[in-house]
């Protein structure tokens, strides 16, 4: 019988574990369209705030915003985060991008991979479908607006 390595027993739980943690992800309408409202207020500025949720049911709900002190930023808005304990009911973030690109930048990639477990990244022209969401390893996420 093959004897599985202690580090590989280790990431199977850990990855494991993250996986079963939520298979969809809902967001209350409400919240899309306040980030798209707090996108077009901010521009040409970026934007950021944490995303508010919990997983019920295999089912990770987001149904809010928080907002942090210095939420606007002219370079580079999640870098204002990386200070920031995130709070128990924070899941993850969001933030805006001047510019038609939604894709995360290098910052943003370190961000993810350090903070929460679902992100979201609004472009111009900041409608519900320039936005682009994100797990912590920046692989593209679906969610279901609801
Ligand atoms: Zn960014």
């Amino acid at each position: 019988m093959k004897k599985k390595s202690k580090i590989d027993n280790f990431l199977s739980r850990i990855f494991g574990a993250n996986k079963k943690r939520f298979e969809q992800i809902q967001i209350d309408r409400e919240v899309i369209e306040e980030i798209i409202n707090i996108a077009r207020q901010s521009y040409p500025r970026e934007f950021v705030a944490l995303l508010q949720g919990k997983i019920i049911n295999h089912i990770l709900r987001i149904d809010g915003l928080i907002f942090v002190p210095g939420s606007t930023s002219q370079e580079g808005a999640v870098m204002q985060l990386f200070m920031m304990p995130l709070t128990s009911d924070a899941v993850g973030s969001v933030h805006s991008h001047p510019g038609y690109s939604a894709g995360p930048s290098q910052a943003d990639l370190q961000f993810f991979a350090k903070k929460g477990f679902f992100h979201m990244i609004i472009a111009e022209p900041y409608t519900e479908e320039s936005i682009r969401a994100y797990d912590s390893f920046g692989n593209q996420a679906d969610y279901t607006v609801i």
